[in-house]
């Protein structure tokens, strides 16, 4: 059976893995497709490609956008996409310098909470180019805070607790036109993720759709099996094709190893249906 796995991250982003390890770990492990999808940013592609191409796995491009919708944040994950489209650079090069400021707003949190030099410690994790709440999580988990990632965002960094702040990303809209300007396709990333209620999820799934919103994510990493059928249902009811993605950050970093993921359930379309480098992979 050919593994699929269109949901990764690399040190470009909060991945624990160069873009060449990760592609090296998942030749290991059996994939035969793999993107990378680095959280706002495509720094990593032309490294992750090129190993690919060495090892002879076939390689997608891909980058997860941190979206605001609602007030709450939800993630695209654009596949295909090409990687020069100025549009797409310049957006998410917006989302990567604001992630700075919104890094300043969280240390200032953490200092009210008395833990202090956050920013210079999370800094100390992150690649030049993004900051993200895991590098935080990893700064407390360090001082001693919490025992391991998920208890580290029970704690902190999420709504209510310390280190807690509000952030506008990009809006839906326009995530969806960068990556539809690229010429790739949009997913919704790991919906079971989001606190919906069946309401606020159909009518995501009715914009999305509407701005031309291709896919969804079935098989996630960060999905139960009850959630693999859920969503392949939601999949079929708007005509959405199926993505599968392990969200693999690295080793101790992730919710699946990379390549255990479940397979497509048999009722869905899946989004690589037509792709050339899924024939060539087989
Ligand atoms: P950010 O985009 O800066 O808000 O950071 C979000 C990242 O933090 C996600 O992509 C995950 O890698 C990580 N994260 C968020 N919530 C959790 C959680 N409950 N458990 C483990 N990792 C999490
Ligand atoms: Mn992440
Ligand atoms: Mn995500
Ligand atoms: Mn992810």
């Amino acid at each position: 059976m050919l593994k699929v796995d269109l949901h990764s991250h690399s040190t470009v982003s909060d991945g624990l893995l160069s873009p060449r390890q990760l592609v090296r770990y998942a030749a290991e492990q059996g994939v035969g497709v793999l993107a990378l999808t680095d959280h706002d940013d495509l720094a990593g592609l032309a490294e992750a490609r090129d190993e690919a191409g060495k090892l002879g796995i076939q390689f997608v491009n891909g980058t997860e956008i941190s979206v605001s919708w609602r007030r709450r944040t939800i993630h695209i994950v654009g596949l295909r996409m090409d990687a020069e489209h100025p549009p797409l650079v310049a957006g998410l090069a917006r989302l990567r310098e604001s992630r700075f400021e919104r890094a300043r707003r969280i240390a200032a949190e953490l200092d009210k909470a008395n833990i202090h030099g956050s920013l210079e410690g999370a800094m100390a994790y992150a690649s030049e180019r993004i900051i993200s709440r895991s590098h935080f999580a990893r700064y407390l988990i360090d001082e001693g805070q919490a025992k391991d990632m998920r208890s580290v965002f029970k704690k902190f960094l999420t709504k209510g607790k310390p280190g807690y702040v509000e952030h506008v990303w990009a809006e839906l809209h326009e995530a969806l036109e960068w990556i539809h300007g690229a010429g790739g396709i949009a997913v919704i990333a790991h919906p079971g993720r989001y606190d919906l209620g069946s309401t606020l999820m159909n009518e995501l799934f009715t914009e999305f759709k509407d701005l031309g919103g291709q896919a969804v994510e079935v098989v996630s990493g960060s999905h139960s099996s009850d959630e693999f059928g859920r969503f392949s249902d939601l999949a079929r009811r708007y005509g959405l094709l199926a993505s599968r993605g392990s969200d693999y950050h690295g080793p101790g970093h992730s919710y699946v190893d990379m390549g255990r993921l479940a397979q497509m359930p048999a009722t869905c379309t899946p989004v690589w249906h037509d792709w050339r480098e899924v024939l060539e992979a087989a």
